[in-house]
């Protein structure tokens, strides 16, 4: 019938495969399937685009035209779904990196960021933020090299399980060394360092640790998929009877975290044991019971994820829900009972014996750079004041205001707090449009009336005006915004 294109799927198809034909009506056609039972289920729809594509994506075959659609069950639905994806394009990260000149990224390190100082300070901030919050939670910080002989990753089982991910060297006295694709063997190297014993547990080491992982170049996405990343990563060294206390308080520990950060929707989800497992099902059972405990205990549903855990055991999986709706994986929390022992960690327990600890694997942010992207675009590039490189700019209307400027500028300062003067001669609505696109959170104005008056005037960056106040109500007032970490605007 002259369907050469189809004739060659056909062809292509091995023998023992069925091969999908559906129909809609009288119409009928090769598809994988499934359809909808008639074109009446979908009563809106859009053509997205139309673009050249060569067949089977080889640029020596000839180029075919590709039509995109969209089409939902109401009218309600499709707009809803365009605007949440006009919003995700104004949100990119990449985007917002370059506008507030943040970051960026070159061909010569693909999967790697070259940090600018706005997003560095916001960076070291993240991490700040994460060392005070698991100090308190009694972990300690420790670091582990980088690079490190191929033996041990051959003998955590690295190097047969994820080797073609991993950045490899060979040094001029002929040993071979890997780039750490993950923190848990350093962690496991500085846990067997003098002897251990059962009152020495819980252990928590907690360590910013940078990773690398080859991923095709392909999958790398601005900060969202790279290859050399930074994560909050930490593995608790403990007995078997306290994975179920020292998960349920990871599991708190994690949604506290996230709340600070303007994530209130979370989901759990619970990868049980997979089919191709290692130790002893009682062990298996006892893992999984203490995570789903900590789920419960959290006060949150869990959604299941049957055989999907890790080989050495369950884990639980945190995502969460941002501003336009859209799902990330960042945390997780997993119960190992066998890489310790694997790479020959143990304690002395209650009977003198010597014992494998069972080791929690734990991120909270994931990977930092990723969980960056993640907070511009949930934000939209608006990063509440506790974040924000430049909490307030202050500028006058005239030179006239420039010793007050200057005066109310070092006052902020002085009370720590992120602040910069603004006297370039240049109109004060100009200044405000570019500090607005900027996305500083309140831009200060001070004319001759309000030097007479000794205050200053406030907008915030989402164009409130916000009125005349004293210096030191908006002092007060910027304070608790910030320590609230948002939850509390000044604005509101
Ligand atoms: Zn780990």
């Amino acid at each position: 019938q002259g369907e050469k294109y189809k004739a060659e799927i056909i062809g292509s198809i091995p023998d023992k495969e069925a091969i999908g034909l559906y129909g809609q009506g009288d119409w009928e056609d090769l598809c994988r399937g499934p359809h909808v039972p008639s074109t009446g289920k979908l009563r809106a729809f859009k053509l997205m685009k139309v673009a050249g594509a060569y067949w089977r994506g080889d640029s020596r075959n000839e180029m075919l035209q590709r039509i995109y659609g969209t089409a939902w069950t109401s009218d309600k639905d499709l707009k809803d779904y365009l605007h949440r994806l006009e919003e995700a394009e104004k949100r990119d990260h990449r985007k917002i990196g370059r506008e507030l000149d943040l970051f960026h990224m070159q061909e010569e390190a693909p999967g790697a960021v070259f940090w600018h100082p706005k997003g560095w300070q916001i960076f070291q901030r993240l991490i700040a933020y994460m060392r005070d919050a698991q100090e308190r939670a009694g972990f300690q910080e420790v670091n582990a090299p980088e690079i490190m002989d191929a033996t041990l990753w051959q003998q955590s089982g690295h190097l047969e399980k994820f080797g073609e991910n991993m950045f490899m060297t060979r040094t001029p006295d002929d040993r071979l060394y890997a780039i750490k694709p993950m923190n848990c063997p350093g962690h496991v190297q500085i846990f067997k360092q003098g002897i251990r014993s059962y009152r020495d547990l819980p252990l928590r080491f907690a360590e910013f640790g940078k990773v690398h992982r080859y991923e095709p170049s392909g999958a790398l996405h601005g900060l969202m998929r790279v290859r050399a990343f930074t994560q909050d990563d930490a593995h608790l060294f403990i007995t078997p009877d306290q994975i179920t206390e020292e998960s349920v308080k990871v599991t708190r520990l994690i949604l506290d975290i996230y709340k600070d950060f303007g994530f209130e929707d979370v989901q759990i989800k619970f990868s049980d044991r997979p089919a191709k497992r290692v130790g002893d099902d009682a062990v298996w059972d006892q893992a999984e019971a203490a995570l789903k405990a900590a789920a419960t205990a959290a006060g949150i549903e869990y959604g299941l994820n049957p055989g999907e855990g890790a080989f050495y055991g369950p884990k639980l999986e945190f995502v969460l829900r941002d501003a336009i709706g859209r799902d990330w994986q960042c945390g997780t929390l997993q119960v190992d009972l066998n890489l310790p022992g694997r790479l020959g960690a143990h304690y002395i327990d209650e009977a003198s014996q010597k014992q494998a600890p069972v080791m929690l694997h734990r991120a909270i942010f994931g990977s930092l750079e990723r969980f960056f992207a993640i907070l511009l675009e949930h934000h939209a590039g608006r990063l509440p004041v506790w974040l924000a490189p430049t909490q307030a700019v202050v500028m006058g209307i005239t030179d006239r205001q420039a010793g007050y400027v200057n005066g109310v500028v070092e006052g902020l300062k002085n009370q720590g707090f992120r602040v910069a003067a603004d006297l370039r001669n240049e109109k004060v609505g100009f200044k405000i449009r570019e500090h607005t696109l900027q996305r500083v959170p309140y831009l200060v104005v001070a004319g001759d009336k309000e030097v007479a008056a000794n205050q200053i005037s406030v907008r915030s960056r989402n164009g409130k005006d916000l009125g005349t106040m004293s210096l030191e109500t908006f002092a007060e007032r910027l304070r608790i915004e910030r320590d609230s970490r948002g939850r509390t605007a000044l604005e509101d």
